[in-house]
């Protein structure tokens, strides 16, 4: 079967491998099932991974299959598997369990493990491919009504664990009655979290670097109820001269500085979500270090990181994905601006990833079989 690999760490490698098609007895114990790819996303990690930024290969292998943001159809189903059945429609979680006690709980998105287990990123081969093998025990079940669109799960899933823990945290105030919030960065990400955030009430304020005009981007958050503001024309802490401090803010642009202008920004007892890679080495100097510290103690304001997600997110994600439909009908699809068919036209989706601004590119996704 055909494959789209790197070599990890050089840069522009990618090409197509071919190799042997999987079997469900590839996994232990009867629980393997085998899954027709669909869908699957491509995104900036893909991208940097292209770079030659990171990605490593798994043992015994000098490329990586790359691929994360799947969507596939259930083929074959090992003696020991109840859950699912030939035509299923499924996604599969990304990481898989280390050797720390979180990974042996099933939270191996909390790992402490330096050296972490991600298919299609570190470790494992992804799901740029015909097919794959997994254990049933990391698929979810994709209710019909959303398949078109359930190839955005796996980046949903990211901002499902930030919430969740974000509202986990919040615990600590008993009452908490967050009204606004403020999303910044306007890529794939970031609209999915402003459409998050509107199914849970919240007034949404959109911050990305685009100027406002003929920017599509905004178009879609506009059309959900959530206001966008150019970075070009205003901070973030300005904005609240608009809106208000915020209740809660996520943070996904790639642009580590913003935080800090972010860190300003929030409500009393608010909370600030940090959900981007940044893989470079930029640094920040004249912050107002006594100014956001005194803000964050006399406040009872918190800050946190959030990587990855578990199969609960993952679940959390699918309501959403159905939810969004019942309420946006059409929205996410709208997102879906760039389908490649095939895993042949591999180049075609690099060059989309790599001139994302050019193309006007949201989400680049390729149609590896008819669903
Ligand atoms: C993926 C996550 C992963 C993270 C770090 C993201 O692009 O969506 O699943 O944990 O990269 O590798």
């Amino acid at each position: 079967m055909k494959a789209i690999a790197v070599t990890p760490k050089q840069a522009n490698s990618v090409r197509l491998e071919e190799m042997d098609k999987p079997k469900t007895s590839d996994v232990a114990g009867g629980r393997g099932v085998l899954v027709e790819v669909l869908r699957v996303g491509a995104c900036g990690t893909d991208r940097e991974i292209n770079n030659g930024e990171y990605g490593v290969a798994p043992e015994g292998y000098d490329f990586l299959v790359l691929g994360h943001e799947n969507f596939g159809r259930v083929a074959e189903v090992g003696e020991n598997v109840t859950e699912f059945a030939v035509g299923d429609f499924v996604v599969a979680t990304v990481r898989r369990p280390g050797s720390s006690f979180y990974d042996d709980i099933g939270e191996q998105d909390f790992t402490t493990d330096d050296e972490y287990f991600e298919r299609g990123i570190s470790r494992l081969h992804g799901y740029m491919s015909e097919f794959y093998a997994e254990s049933a025990d990391f698929l979810i079940k994709i209710p019909p009504a959303i398949k078109e669109i359930a190839v955005l799960l796996e980046p949903l899933s990211i901002i499902e664990k930030g919430l969740k823990q974000a509202s986990d945290i919040q615990e600590r105030l008993k009452i908490w009655r967050p009204k606004t919030a403020a999303v910044l960065g306007t890529g794939s990400v970031g609209l999915l979290t402003a459409m998050a955030l509107r199914l849970r009430g919240y007034a949404v304020h959109g911050f990305g670097k685009d100027k406002r005009d003929g920017y599509f981007n905004a178009d879609l958050l506009e059309e959900i109820g959530v206001t966008y503001d150019s970075t070009m024309d205003t901070t973030v802490a300005a904005s609240t001269g608009k809106y208000g401090e915020y209740d809660l803010i996520f943070e996904c642009t790639g642009y580590s500085p913003i935080v800090f202008d972010a860190m300003q920004s929030l409500n009393q007892n608010g909370v600030l979500i940090l959900a981007s890679v940044t893989g470079g080495d930029r640094k920040t100097d004249q912050v107002p270090s006594d100014k956001i510290n005194q803000q964050f103690v006399l406040g009872n304001r918190a800050m946190f990181g959030t990587v990855n997600a578990s199969r609960e997110h993952f679940e959390f994600g699918v309501k959403d994905l159905a939810l969004c439909e019942a309420m946006y009908a059409g929205w996410l699809s709208k997102m879906m601006t760039h389908k490649i068919e095939g895993l042949e036209n591999y180049a075609q989706a690099f060059d989309v990833l790599n001139n994302a601004g050019k193309y006007k590119a949201i989400k680049a996704y390729f149609e590896v079989k008819k669903i």
